[in-house]
């Protein structure tokens, strides 16, 4: 989740650029850096680490331009460095160019790029992209004002991923270029002045109009004026949005609270946790890992260890490991793994999850099973956080910061990383299993279909309006159905502080179905085409005693027999929890606003559990 930052104006743009990724900083970054224009020469300036380190940088008080573009860098094609910090620049000097995204098809460009004699000096998809403008521009001969732009479209109709792109040109100093494609990008038009930014907040104390821009549309920046382009370069009108919000509604994007906010903010968080790991060609990669085949097939056995809603993640990851890579997958609890004595030796792999990083308990189980002999990965979203600097190796989610206490987002994105986990230790087994690769294509379609998760939400706020002055609320499931009937209900006990059970729905009639009477309400998720027959069955007999019924599926089912059926995308029953959750996150939050309760910041819990 890296920050781009964009001014043109009658101020020198330098402090303005800094300030900007400073505000910035929450997403993470790595490495950081700007780009002006003086006197038809453009001047770069970057390092890897804090945005304060650009202080310490010879020169970057005296840079005069009034233009420039800024970025702080989550790497993904190459480590953070200074050489991969951007801006990048093309061959002859001509552009300079901030990008946040990923470039899939950069291989391709890059052998394109340098069969005509490019050369390149970082390890980044990005570095490609300056270098193809400068491809197409060189061979344009018409000298018209359009030009740059024109060089600038050839190049990002060839591109294929995601990007947010801001582009200098020293031909043409008083113009910057921008397109965006699935990376945020919003630009706030003020008075002899124009900003860019990755997100409203941090130019909101220099203007309240804003330009939001779609996919592949062009925009170019002048002191007092915005021209937009469609991706053919037909010009288009775009008004103004006016932001009323204050500071703290601003940091929430105009939603009413954090939780919603990162709910919506699924299809995004889990487009960068893929990242570069998985591409076009199905072809997944994790450079942080060097695990051989032979010690992958030496494994007794593979741990996930983590809390509440990352130990949900790992029970996700149990089938999928198992079915995939043939190896036994066992999930516990961290507080109870490191005090019942596991069986862990040098042929077993433990993987931790944590969001923050922190977690008291996770950490002391890591630690236990290394001392055990143990390799040990942990999962988590927040870069250099202390788990990190214990675990042998660290794979990151990209969900961004989350704010409120109950995990919606980091959640989904771990359960994204667990499979592309998966798919890449049975491409590194060899494992030939038509699963494997159904799953990869199902894993590139998730950030579309959450998108249409994430369309229609009457029908489950309807049914939260219905019910939320209960007493208690069943959750039922089979298979990997069972894993997301467990984190809806821990969502719902998070937030409502409505008590919930969450079942194996076949366990039912062994003892809980004492409790269905008259009213109660049961949600029923059914997602595996293999088990649907036998819900239905589970489902027809907490009917049978009364009770009223919330159906979550993929399936086609007789919608008749239930009070509500919530349909979300159909997709690989491997990773189904990532879209059966959504409406039962919505489902919690909606019966917590009805009850008027802190969303957000729930009675009893913290966000990172530092203690044991
Ligand atoms: N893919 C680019 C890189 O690795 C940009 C990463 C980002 O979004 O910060 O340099």
């Amino acid at each position: 989740m890296c920050g781009i930052v964009g001014y043109i104006g009658n101020k020198k743009a330098g402090p303005i650029l800094i300030n900007g990724l400073l505000r910035l900083e929450y997403r993470g970054y790595d490495s950081a850096g700007i780009s002006t224009i003086e006197k038809d020469k453009i001047s770069i300036m970057k390092d890897k680490g804090r945005v304060k380190n650009l202080y310490n940088l010879p020169g970057i008080n005296d840079l005069e331009g009034t233009i420039g573009i800024a970025h702080t860098r989550w790497a993904t094609h190459g480590k953070p460095s200074k050489e991969n910090a951007h801006p990048h620049m093309d061959n002859s000097k001509t552009f300079s160019v901030v990008h946040n995204g990923i470039i899939e098809n950069y291989h391709e460009l890059r052998e394109f790029l340098s069969s005509n004699g490019y050369k390149f000096y970082s390890d980044t998809d990005t570095e490609i992209i300056p270098n193809l403008v400068h491809y197409y521009y060189s061979k344009d001969e018409n000298n018209d004002e359009f030009k740059f732009l024109r060089a600038f479209k050839n190049a990002c109709s060839r591109l294929l991923g995601s990007f947010a792109i801001e582009i200098l040109c020293k031909d043409y100093p008083n113009n910057m270029i921008v397109v965006r494609k699935d990376s945020p990008l919003v630009i706030g038009k003020s008075d002899g002045e124009n900003y860019l930014s990755s997100d409203i907040p941090a130019i909101l104390s220099f203007t309240r109009n804003f330009y939001l821009l779609n996919d592949y549309e062009y925009a170019v920046l002048s002191r007092d004026n915005v021209k937009f382009y469609d991706k053919d370069l037909n010009e288009i009108n775009k008004k103004t949005e006016t932001i009323e919000w204050n500071a703290s509604s601003a940091e929430k994007d105009g939603y009413q609270d954090f939780m919603l906010k990162e709910i919506y903010e699924q299809p995004t968080a889990i487009r960068e946790t893929i990242g570069s790991k998985l591409n076009e060609k199905l072809e997944c990669s994790f450079e942080e890992l060097d695990f051989t085949k032979d010690y992958l097939k030496g494994l007794n056995k593979i741990y996930f260890i983590a809390c509440g809603t990352a130990m949900h993640a790992g029970l996700a990851g149990k089938n999928m490991m198992e079915k995939l890579c043939k190896i036994p997958t066992e999930v516990d609890i961290a507080s109870e793994f490191r005090y019942r004595n596991p069986l862990v030796d040098d042929k077993t792999l433990c993987i931790f999850i944590s969001q923050s990083g922190e977690t008291a308990d996770t950490i002391a189980a890591l630690k236990l099973a290394k001392s055990n002999g143990a390799k040990t990965i942990v999962i988590t979203n927040v870069i250099g956080s202390s788990i990190t600097r214990e675990a042998d190796y660290s794979i990151y989610t990209h969900a961004g910061p989350e704010i409120a206490v109950a995990s919606t987002k980091a959640y989904t994105s771990q359960v994204v990383l667990i499979s592309l986990l998966c798919v890449y230790f049975a491409d590194v087994l060899g494992m030939d299993n038509p699963n494997v690769t159904n799953l990869k294509e199902e894993i590139l379609m998730l950030p579309k279909k959450l998108e249409e998760t994430l369309k229609d939400t009457k029908k489950i706020k309807d049914f939260a309006k219905k019910v939320y002055q209960e007493q208690d609320i069943f959750f039922l499931g089979r298979g990997i159905d069972e894993t997301t009937a467990r984190e809806a209900s821990l969502k719902l006990k998070e937030i409502s502080y409505i008590h919930s059970e969450s079942y194996a729905a076949g366990e039912l009639k062994h003892g809980a179905i004492a409790l269905i009477e008259n009213g109660v309400t049961v949600v029923g998720i059914m997602t595996d085409p293999n088990l649907v027959d036998k819900m239905v069955s589970n489902l027809q007999e907490v009917i049978t005693r009364g009770a009223k019924t919330l159906i979550i599926t993929n399936q086609d089912i007789d919608e008749k027999r239930f009070d509500v059926v919530i349909n979300v995308p159909k997709t690989s029953p491997f990773i189904s929890p990532i879209l059966a959750i959504v409406p039962l996150q919505l489902f919690a939050y909606y019966i917590s606003k009805e009850k008027g309760l802190d969303v957000d910041k729930p009675r009893n819990l913290a966000k990172s559990v530092t203690v044991e």
